[in-house]
């Protein structure tokens, strides 16, 4: 039975001071270009939190913010990572095959949600951003706790060789995350790329909790662009730091 949201029962959670999602098709948004904004949930209960969406542009940069953010607030810019230390601000990624990456560190209480596709991968978007909240807020990387969400899956997601020869370049143990399916094709696991990556910049392999669910060969519970071809809707996911008050 498909639900709207997925939640991982052990990550970032009220006890430890935040909230996720991930988003299935069932709770998909239209793609609006240009959307970039903070915004807050229909029912305008004043401790729902404020929504960040920003434009998203396959790169490796960061929003931080740092600062409250006011419903209605324009954040003019592309970002692929989006990055606060502020209790009621949701920040959200959107997605369809790309993988949706949340990191919590519930020491310094930072959250991120990341938007890594292969180009942002193999960019290193997910220890940038590690490497960000260390510098920023003091963030011990031990500490951080990472999830992984639904996306194209090694079952499915077929690259060529110039996206296996950037990987090459950048991945000593690509090997690991690769199958071969003839010298020019390959399935890749993008999942599995982005936690080894996290591992390297020092968090640890328990702290890291993975969907296992593919957009492509599972149409009843998300969005593919790999599958229809066409972008109609994207899922969104999100994490936040719990507003106490
Ligand atoms: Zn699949």
């Amino acid at each position: 039975m498909a639900s709207e949201f997925i939640t991982l029962p052990s990550f970032a959670t009220h006890a430890e001071g935040a909230e996720h999602f991930f988003g299935t098709r069932l709770s998909a948004i239209p793609v609006t270009p240009g959307r970039a904004s903070a915004h807050r949930t229909e029912q305008q209960d004043h401790r729902a939190p404020v929504i960040l969406s920003v434009k998203q542009v396959h790169g490796t940069d960061a929003l931080v913010v740092d600062r409250p953010v006011e419903q209605g607030e324009l954040f003019e810019g592309g970002w692929d990572a989006l990055v606060t230390n502020q209790p009621g601000l949701m920040v959200t990624v959107r997605t369809a095959d790309c993988v949706p990456v949340l990191l919590h560190d519930p020491v310094r209480q930072v959250v991120a949600a990341i938007h890594a596709g292969w180009r942002g991968a193999v960019a290193g978007i997910v220890p940038k951003t590690v490497a960000l909240l260390a510098s920023r807020f003091g963030t011990v990387p031990k500490d951080v706790r990472m999830a992984i969400g639904p996306s194209a899956g090694a079952c499915c997601y077929e690259v060529d060789e110039p996206v296996l020869t950037q990987l090459r370049d950048v991945f000593p143990e690509w090997e690991s995350v690769v199958s071969p399916v003839n010298p020019q094709k390959a399935h890749l696991n993008l999942r599995a790329f982005v936690r080894r990556q996290a591992m390297h910049e020092g968090l640890e392999g328990e702290r890291i909790a993975t969907v296992e669910a593919c957009t492509i060969c599972q149409p009843d519970e998300f969005f593919s662009y790999r599958r229809e071809g066409v972008v109609k809707a994207t899922m969104v996911s999100g994490i936040a730091l719990v507003s106490s008050r």
